[in-house]
């Protein structure tokens, strides 16, 4: 095998060897079919069957509801922060939870087809923490509320599921779905971009409701309404083939190792590893406070922005990339996903104690 580095990046992010191999392995003909993935129509048997398993491996990983549509979209989780308003504002009022670029791009979105509602504003703290309930101001006639369930810049998730009598959740899990079991049923809606946790650019995931997506505003694009892709099982038009091929890997992955429960076991030991390390030292500080740390990208900084930028220079000849943070926050970002193995958060915390001596 050639070698391959440790690869901390934001997304599209690593993917689990084996996965690759698998690519690799059924590239030129996929079982007996004497194509690969990417040639085949997606109204094949071949292909059908890929897709219908990679549907029933989502449900039983993610334990999905039956009174839930899943459904695979494009537009990457971007696209979702125009679909959900259009679908979901029914009485033109939606509250929304910005606790990062992501929530503030969505309710930006959200805000060209109805009343938006901030409910809580993470700005002020610059993005480091995550509301308590207490701290959040929701509207009981919102249609939903939409809130960002990990914060992939910042490097905050949510630890507990809102209380918000009875209103619906819609919930941004681009970079932490997978990575924990969830209680589907909390959440009106669930959506995601693949290209973190989930596989490779060009699918997205939307968990839904079916109550929800019954109706929507009048003459919206029609690839945009929840009800049609539902009704035609994502296949109004060609799906992203490929893409929701690697997730069906992905998911065997998950699925083989024990599912989610072993993920969490998994996450939380190499989080744990890291943010043990950065609370024993000055020399680092991590971002966020502590209650509402993400385990799926860990964010901190060196004593200043030139020793930032000596550890990315570094890191990258030690092996290791993408370590340099988001534009907006600077400092230093560790995305830590299923994908990424113990022994790459080992090498990085060896490698940050070596800095530390070298630079103190
Ligand atoms: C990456 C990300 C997005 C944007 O995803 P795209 O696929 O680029 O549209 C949205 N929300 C969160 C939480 C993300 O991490």
């Amino acid at each position: 095998m050639t070698n391959r580095v440790y690869n901390f990046s934001a997304g599209p992010s690593m993917l689990p060897v084996p996965v690759l191999e698998k690519v690799a392995d059924q590239m030129l003909s996929y079982k007996d079919t004497g194509m690969s993935v990417m040639e085949m129509s997606h109204r094949s048997a071949a292909y059908l069957e890929i897709f219908n398993e990679t549907k029933a491996l989502l449900k039983k990983v993610l334990d999905i509801p039956d009174n839930y549509k899943i459904l695979f979209i494009q537009g990457g989780a971007t696209q979702q922060f125009s679909t959900i308003p259009l679908n979901l504002m029914k009485n033109g009022k939606a509250d929304y939870v910005v606790t990062g670029q992501f929530s503030k791009k969505s309710a930006a979105e959200a805000k060209k087809f109805g009343d938006v509602h901030i409910a809580y504003d993470g700005s002020v703290n610059n993005f480091k923490h995550i509301p308590t309930q207490d701290e959040l101001d929701i509207r009981e006639d919102a249609s939903y509320v939409h809130l960002c369930a990990n914060n992939t810049i910042f490097g905050t998730e949510w630890k507990y599921v809102p209380d918000t009598k009875g209103v619906p959740i819609v919930a941004d899990m681009s970079s932490n779905i997978l990575s924990k079991p969830i209680n589907v049923s909390d959440y009106g809606m669930i959506y995601a971009g693949a290209q973190k946790n989930m596989g490779i650019a060009g699918c997205g995931v939307v968990i839904v409701r079916e109550d929800l997506i019954a109706d929507h505003k009048e003459n919206i694009p029609v690839l945009m309404e929840y009800n049609t892709i539902a009704d035609n099982d994502s296949m109004y038009n060609t799906p992203p083939t490929f893409s929701i091929y690697v997730l069906g890997l992905v998911l065997e992955w998950i699925d083989s190792l024990g599912g989610l429960e072993v993920m969490q076991e998994r996450n939380v030991k190499k989080a744990q590893l890291l943010y043990d390390y950065l609370d024993s030292t000055d020399f680092y500080k991590a971002h966020s406070d502590k209650d509402n740390r993400s385990i799926m990208n860990v964010t901190f900084t060196t004593p200043n922005k030139n020793l930032d930028a000596k550890f990315v220079k570094e890191s990258i000849a030690a092996g290791m990339t993408n370590l340099k943070g988001h534009r907006s926050v600077g400092g230093i970002r560790a995305s830590i996903y299923n994908a990424m193995p113990y022994e790459g958060v080992e090498y990085l915390v060896e490698f940050m104690k070596k800095f530390e001596e070298e630079n103190k």
